[in-house]
Formats: C-alpha cells, structure tokens, sequence
C-alpha cells in the first residue's frame, strides 16, 4: 500500500482544535482554544471597510507590504529597544504558525536537535519534525512554572541547533525574568544555538511582571528568531498575519522559505492593520487593563469553586490542577467537563513531554459576561462530583 510520509507518525492532530469542535458539538462556554469573542478594535473595522472597495486586492510584496513593515518596524523599534529596519529585518507571514515554521526551516538541518520547553503550546513539535530537526525537552516544573539551570546546560550540551522560547509562555502563564533569559541567552551563545521565540502575548503581561525581549540582550539579535503576530494583540485571530524579526543575514534566508510556503499574508489585511499598528501607546495599557480584570474575573470563580491553580503571570491561559477531583485521566476529566459541566478546557497532557495527566487549561480571553456564564458553571463543581459515564472521542 502506498505510505504517507513518516514524519507525521511523530505527532497527532491539534488536540486543542479538536476540544472546540467537542465544545460546538455540546454547545459549552468555549475555554479551550485560545481567541476572544469582542471585537477588534474599531480603528481597525473602519479600515479594513475601507480596504473593501479601494484595495489592495493582489499579492503583497513576498515578504510584506511596505506601509505594514514600515509601521511595523515602527511598532516593535519602540517596544524592544532595538532599531528594526522595514526594509532588512522583517518578514510578514500568515500568523505566527507560518513565523515558526518559516524560522526552524530557516535555522535546521535534518538530524539537527531542538530544545523545546515542556510544557510546551503544541506546534513547537510538529514544527520540530516537520523541518526535520529532534526536539529534547527541559521541564517548566509546575507549580511556578521553573526550570533547572543544571538541567537546561545539559540539554546544551547535546548541540542543540535551536532553542524555542514562548514567552509570555502559553500554556503555563510564565513570564520568564530578564534574569531566566540571560541565562538562557549566555548558554546560546556559549554552544551557538539560535533562539527562536514565540512571542504573541508579548503585551498581555500582568503586574508586577515585564515582558523582557531576548533578541535586545547584548550579542543575541545575530542569532535570535522573534517571531509574533497581531492575532492576541489586536484580536483578530482569524486575519493570520504575523512577522518575524532577525538580522539581514538571516531575513534573506527566511525570505526564500516563507515564499514557497505561501508567497504572502493577505494584502488587504495588511493595508487594513496599518491602522492597528499606528495605535499609540494608551490601547496597550489599555489592553493591559481589560486583561487584567479577565484574569481576576476568572480566577475569583476558580477559587470560589475550590479549584487549585497557578496564578499567570502573562498571555490568557490558566493550568488548574485536577489531582482532587478523582479523575486519574486529564482527557476524561474534559470530555465529562464539556458535557456534564458546559465548559471546555484542554487536558493539559497535550502540552507535557512528561506523563502529566492532572493538568487542564483553561482561557479568559473573553468578555466578562461568558467568563462568568463559564464561572457559574464551573461552580456546580462543588456539589457534583466527577463520574465518567462514557467513551468519548474528542473527535479530531
Ligand atoms: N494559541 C491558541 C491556543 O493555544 C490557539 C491555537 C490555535 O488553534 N491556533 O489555544
């Protein structure tokens, strides 16, 4: 018989879209799959009508839209504090998915080794086999989400061409100090190892934490990938545009790797988020602002309902520990979640190298009304007590 490729034995389907489809099919409040449900901003609707009939309807540039890059470099030179060039330094690809892709393809040769963080948001492995590469795992040890020094030089020590940083990190919430990605930069450097970031919750930070770029740590911007996206920033999820930033040297080559891929993001999108990226400071803090009440909107029912979890410190993602509520199966305990309770999260052993099976995440990035719509549910966890009932496939 006629075989696909052995790459794909090494991973399965997105466990995380698979728990939306279970939440459509029992009509639950949707916690799983990470995107909000207001709207953009209204700068951004306005534009994007205007894009309508006046255009731009064909391909963009390969590697973006001048006017986008160059609000872009605008952007993020004023965010990381370091001068990024439109015209050298930037790619704009369709998410940050493609940013990622487009970066281990870019930094990996087959056979080559990955570090990847467990837990870790899923693509960061498929990412990992698909250009060919082996990822090798250090552990974020729950309940704060740490790493072992001693550990991470020993995954060093393996020659590593790349190492994966989510940071804000989903889906444990970590924002890893400046102290964290010094250490991580000196061993890059001491092994030459390129960084490859995902950086999409880079303003969904909450106090006392501080997003801390690692590409503007002395010596990393020659060997760092940022990749990110406007998906979180601005939420909209669905326009998939994202971009990488890295040095001239490395751009050309990702350049190559994102044309045959897809040739370009779309290009009335692009021309429509110039006005998202043209927002001044205040709609960060703002957006700050709002997610922080999110966060302690959802949190307030956690605790209410007695559940035990690690409190983020960025991105919208929270890891509640089921270990008491008699489930010896993550993927059981939110299959009967969704449809005993109404509310979906994903099993939290989709994101561990390590067999953890008494994790699940939730997220808040919703309007105060579903979280608490999800919230009164979740309470009912009091008085009902888990009690599996049948076999159900999260069908996909
Ligand atoms: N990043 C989001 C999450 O972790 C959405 C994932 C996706 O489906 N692309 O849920």
């Amino acid at each position: 018989m006629i075989s696909t490729s052995i790459r794909l034995k090494g991973f399965t389907e997105s466990v995380i879209r698979g728990m939306t489809r279970l939440s459509n099919k029992y009509d639950a409040v949707n916690l799983s799959q990470g995107f909000p449900d207001f709207d953009p901003p209204r700068e951004l609707l306005d534009a994007l009508q205007k894009c309508v009939y006046d255009g731009p309807h064909q391909y963009a540039v390969t590697w973006g839209a001048p006017n986008f890059r160059c609000a872009l470099a605008k952007k993020q030179t004023r965010f990381m504090g370091i001068t990024i060039d439109p015209d050298e330094n930037l790619v704009v690809t369709c998410g940050s998915t493609e940013a990622m892709m487009v970066a281990m393809m870019t930094a990996c040769n087959p056979g080559d080794k990955v570090i990847i963080f467990s837990p870790f948001y899923e693509n960061y492995v498929a990412d990992t086999i698909l250009s060919g590469a082996i990822p090798i795992y250090v552990g974020l040890r729950p309940p704060d989400f740490s790493f072992d020094p001693d550990e991470l030089r020993k995954a060093f020590e393996q020659r590593p061409k790349a190492l994966i940083l989510c940071n804000p990190s989903n889906p444990s919430g970590k924002v890893f100090t400046r102290q964290e990605l010094e250490l991580i930069a000196s061993l890059a450097r001491e092994f030459d190892t390129f960084v490859i970031t995902d950086e999409v919750y880079e303003h969904i930070v909450y106090e006392p934490s501080k997003h801390c770029y690692i590409a503007a740590l002395p010596g990393m911007f020659e060997r760092t990938i940022s990749c990110s996206s406007l998906s979180k920033t601005y939420s909209i999820t669905g326009w998939r545009l994202g971009y990488i930033i890295a040095s001239r040297t490395i751009i050309n080559e990702a350049r190559k790797v994102h044309d045959f891929l897809t040739v370009g993001a779309p290009a009335p999108l692009q021309e429509a988020a110039v006005a998202a990226l043209e927002l001044p400071d205040s709609y960060y803090a703002q957006l700050q602002k709002d997610y922080t009440h999110k966060r302690n909107v959802f949190l307030s029912y956690l605790d209410k309902a007695g559940l035990v979890y690690t409190k983020p410190q960025g991105a919208y993602y929270v890891m509640v520990d089921i270990s008491g509520m008699g489930c010896e199966s993550d993927v059981e305990f939110c299959e009967w979640l969704v449809r005993e309770i109404g509310v979906a999260a994903v099993p939290g052993s989709s994101f561990f190298n390590e067999p953890v099976k008494n994790m699940i995440r939730f997220h808040f990035a919703k309007k105060e009304e579903t979280l608490k719509k999800a919230g009164e549910r979740l309470l009912e966890l009091k008085s009902k007590s888990y009690s599996p009932r049948r076999k159900e496939g999260n069908e996909g």
